[in-house]
């Protein structure tokens, strides 16, 4: 069986038209600023990155380096500022409690990333717009909504299904539950319909819709069932193991699985082209791209606008 590898740039590709596009014809100029509070030389070749990035699509971006003790001023100060529509910043700074209380002082209309309470809550209960005219929709945080743009590209999302049910009958497993991808990750998936087995090192949870429940949250329970058990089970397997050594062997994998991996190393086996009939090796050009589509949206908002056509 021959496996078809994806490439995230391809699939970047026609959002990053769309966003281009869009600027050009309403003569905007969104700004995304970037608040650098560590030392963290990753978070510096990231924020290069999403600069040049976001120069080619007609998006202003600024990197404002801080000290950790004034980070919680300049994000007030930048909330405030009319000629600022989006705020991100380097994560983490002081690390635990102190960090969320951070991500929840960005202000909701430019909260770009979606780390605040107000979208993840939203996210984790399914309320998928802002308003009852449903003229807004909720931002979604940019790694597991690169995931799920990439599902539906590659044709998981079954498109004759209704909106909010693409992904029933579908079995999904997704190794990494961290706050920032996984979780969240596990719930947009079974938010769709899917039934979802979230791993990590503490243990297996399945995430699933009740039966009939069309568009209501998911649930969560522990399950019993084993690593090999799930991914021998599984439509579609998503790594995120942020751990070199880390290799998923083939041998567990169902034949015809797609196969995803989003962290930063390897963690499918070189062999999973012979497994999979589809391979992602990496999500982070589309990453970028939810950003700026992210952003945009806000901007839309906070213009009062809306932003239908992205
Ligand atoms: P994290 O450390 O917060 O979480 C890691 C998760 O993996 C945890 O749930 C942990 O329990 C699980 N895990 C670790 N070892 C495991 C094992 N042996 N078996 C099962 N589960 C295991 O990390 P994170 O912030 O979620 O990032 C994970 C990876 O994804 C990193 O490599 C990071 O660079 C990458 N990442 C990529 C993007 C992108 O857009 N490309 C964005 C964010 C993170």
């Amino acid at each position: 069986m021959s496996c078809k590898k994806v490439l995230a740039s391809e699939v970047a590709v026609p959002f990053r038209q769309e966003l281009k596009q869009i600027i050009q014809e309403k003569g905007i100029r969104p700004k995304l600023v970037g608040f650098l509070a560590n030392d963290d030389p990753a978070a510096v070749m990231y924020a290069n990155w999403t600069g040049k990035t976001c120069a080619e699509t007609g998006v202003e971006f600024e990197l404002r380096k801080v000290d950790k003790n004034s980070l919680e001023e300049c994000v007030v100060e930048a909330n405030e500022d009319k000629d600022i529509h989006g705020i991100m910043v380097y994560y983490p700074v002081f690390g635990g409690n102190q960090d969320q209380y951070i991500q929840n002082v960005v202000s909701p209309a430019k909260d770009v990333e979606s780390l605040g309470h107000k979208y993840r809550y939203n996210m984790y209960h399914n309320i998928r717009y802002l308003d009852p005219e449903m003229s807004q929709k909720c931002i979604i945080p940019c790694t597991p909504l690169a995931v799920v743009k990439i599902l539906e590209y590659v044709g998981v999302y079954n498109k004759i299904l209704n909106y909010g049910d693409r992904l029933h009958g579908k079995t999904i497993t997704v190794i990494n539950r961290s706050e920032v991808v996984g979780r969240p990750l596990a719930a947009l998936l079974a938010n769709d319909g899917a039934k979802v087995f979230s791993v990590d090192v503490t243990g297996i949870q399945e995430f699933h819709r009740g039966q009939g429940l069309k568009l209501k949250k998911h649930e969560v329970y522990e399950c019993d069932k084993t690593l090999e058990e799930v991914v021998g089970m599984s439509d579609v397997v998503i790594t995120g193991v942020p751990v070199k050594s880390y290799k998923l062997p083939t041998s567990l994998l169902k034949d015809g699985v797609v196969a995803l991996n989003f962290s930063t190393f390897k963690n499918f086996e070189d062999d999973v082209i012979d497994k999979a009939s589809i391979y992602i090796p990496s999500v982070g050009k589309v990453t970028v791209a939810m950003l700026e589509r992210n952003l945009i949206r806000l901007y839309d908002y906070q213009t009062r606008g809306t932003s239908e056509q992205i």
